[in-house]
């Protein structure tokens, strides 16, 4: 699903984020990526959503090799990955039904196959009732679940989310990693990046550890918080 072959990433201004990462995360694996802050865990994600592109290595998404992909066919791979951020980045002058179409809106579905997965993806994130609602009128929790309803209502085969729990306290950050296995459990691949050892602890999943731009630790037994 995701392969990284001896990936470097050099900014620019000479910014070295990236040295020679090599990891695969298969078909339905649910993983976190984590590291302190500047390691390069955004830029790894960015990497893989092909808003930068690798300075030596391979990118393979879903069997498509990044670097050599065209930029017309850019948006068509971006369709495979469900994006979550932080920061939600819900239209806060839409409904919640306007924000979670907006994918499938773009991708020039009918209206009535439209209403029909919207109404699937708010029940998989427990909000049927809220569809109606501008944003600003639901808590933090149950807005990133709105993020994240709009990131699966096209049933990508890939969810990467950033950060996904920044804002929230313990008991939402749990429901939203419960959320994250419901989809794996159904065969999505889900990759979240995350500073939060506390979480990564509680959860019995393979751990990729960044430290200055490279993967120093990935597996289940290995402890994150070494080295870091
Ligand atoms: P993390 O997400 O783990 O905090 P980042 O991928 O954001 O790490 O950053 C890794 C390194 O690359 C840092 O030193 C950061 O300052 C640098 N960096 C990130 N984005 C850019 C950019 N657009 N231009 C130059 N340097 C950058
Ligand atoms: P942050 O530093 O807040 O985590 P990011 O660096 O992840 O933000 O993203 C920067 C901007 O790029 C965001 O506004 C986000 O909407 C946009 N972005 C990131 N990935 C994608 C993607 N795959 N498709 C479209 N926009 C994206």
């Amino acid at each position: 699903m995701i392969k990284f072959e001896q990936v470097s990433k050099t900014y620019p201004g000479g910014q070295q984020a990236l040295r020679k990462v090599d990891f695969h995360v298969e078909q339905g694996e649910m993983a976190f990526l984590t590291g302190h802050s500047g390691a390069g865990k955004s830029t790894l994600l960015k990497l893989i959503s092909i808003m930068e592109r690798p300075t030596v290595g391979r990118v393979l998404i879903n069997g498509h090799n990044l670097s050599s992909i065209k930029r017309r066919d850019i948006a068509y791979i971006r369709r495979d990955i469900g994006m979550i951020f932080q920061s939600h980045q819900l239209l806060m002058d839409k409904t919640v039904f306007d924000n979670v179409s907006l994918p499938l809106v773009i991708e020039g579905h009918t209206r009535k196959n439209i209403a029909k997965r919207v109404d699937a993806a708010l029940e998989m994130v427990g909000l049927r009732d809220k569809a109606k609602n501008l944003p600003i009128t639901l808590s933090g929790g149950e807005q990133q679940r709105v993020g994240i309803a709009r990131a699966v209502v096209n049933r990508p085969p890939l969810l990467l989310a950033d950060e996904p729990t920044g804002n929230l306290d313990p008991k939402l950050s749990m429901e939203i990693i419960r959320l994250f296995e419901d989809f794996n459990q159904a065969g999505v691949s889900v990759f979240i990046a995350t500073h939060d050892l506390g979480l990564i602890a509680r959860m019995k999943y393979r751990t990729l550890t960044l430290k200055n731009g490279q993967m120093i630790t990935d597996g289940l037994d290995e402890q994150p918080n070494q080295g870091l």
